[in-house]
């Protein structure tokens, strides 16, 4: 009997840039699989409208990137729990006329810092700069690995206050002390994971991080990747162990291959392609 082909996409604006042909591809190659994956560029203004044509394509499922996330978790009849917590979805599962909302960055974050980059969340001190839809993704991700404490900052603070009153109870479930602080008033002592998840480096600009936040046993991520931003210049000249975000983008889209497939990809040789190339 023939295999029947089944069709995927990651929608978004701009989208040229993205990877998650190549590494969909990959994951489908190295599974057996016979995909279609295709990257949609959708006008900013009919998000929905493109959702709704590709599923009259035949579309199983797709990936939501900048900046329709939470237009997708709007246009979703139905959430993961992950979906729920971010209000924002980035993977979409179309299965007998619905459409499933999952979020999947918080899980590719955790994936990553702790299976590839061997550093355990549990009971670590930690620091997430920025407050928009990346920071909000992971942050339940983050709590359920129970750290000793996860201090949110941000340019515009009040953002990390709302987000900090929201997930207050989820924190107190964990155990977790959760707190917001502005950029100017973090602490002078070092944080053991600090994570950028602010799009400052798109313009090259400074977070005005103090230096003291860094240390050699400290680990700072950065969500972006594709260059070495001044957040991750500023960690190695305070010898922190550094990485960018290459990792997070490949275990996120191997947690949707898992909701689309059933089957766990390997990761480390798409991201050691990844980082290569
Ligand atoms: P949003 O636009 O939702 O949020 C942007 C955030 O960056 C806000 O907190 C904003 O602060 C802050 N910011 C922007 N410019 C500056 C600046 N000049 N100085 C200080 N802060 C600034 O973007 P996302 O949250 O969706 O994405 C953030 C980053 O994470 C992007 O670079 C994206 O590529 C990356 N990402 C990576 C993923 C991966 O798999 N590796 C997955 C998802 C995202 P303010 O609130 O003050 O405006």
């Amino acid at each position: 009997m023939t295999e029947l082909k089944k069709h995927f996409a990651v929608i978004g604006n701009p989208i040229r840039h993205s990877l998650s042909p190549q590494i969909h591809a990959a994951f489908a190659k190295e599974a057996g699989l016979l995909i279609d994956y295709e990257a949609v560029l959708s006008p900013l203004d009919q998000f929905k409208q493109t959702v709704r044509t590709l599923i009259t394509q035949k579309l199983s499922g797709a990936n939501i990137t900048l900046p329709f996330k939470k237009e997708a978790y709007e246009l979703a009849s139905s959430h993961s729990n992950y979906a729920k917590m971010a209000e924002a979805v980035n993977t979409f599962e179309f299965k007998e006329g619905e459409i499933i909302g999952h979020n999947t960055d918080g899980i590719g974050l955790v994936r990553d810092l702790e299976q590839n980059l061997h550093v355990d969340l549990n009971g670590k001190k930690i620091l997430l700069i920025g407050a928009g839809g990346a920071a909000e993704g992971v942050i339940y991700s983050i709590l359920e690995k129970k750290p000793n404490e996860l201090t949110l900052t941000n340019r515009t603070i009040e953002k990390s206050n709302t987000i900090q009153n929201k997930m207050h109870a989820y924190a107190q479930s964990f155990d977790v002390s959760l707190n917001a602080i502005e950029i100017a008033k973090l602490p002078h002592h070092y944080f053991d994971v600090i994570i950028n998840a602010t799009s400052a480096s798109l313009n090259d600009a400074d977070l005005n991080i103090v230096d003291q936040v860094f240390h050699k046993s400290s680990l700072a991520y950065d969500m972006m990747y594709g260059k070495e931003t001044n957040f991750l210049k500023q960690a190695k000249s305070q010898a922190s162990q550094t990485s960018d975000g290459i990792g997070m983008l490949v275990e996120q889209a191997a947690e949707a291959f898992y909701i689309w497939h059933h089957i766990k990809p390997h990761t480390k040789t798409v991201i050691d392609l990844l980082r290569k190339n």
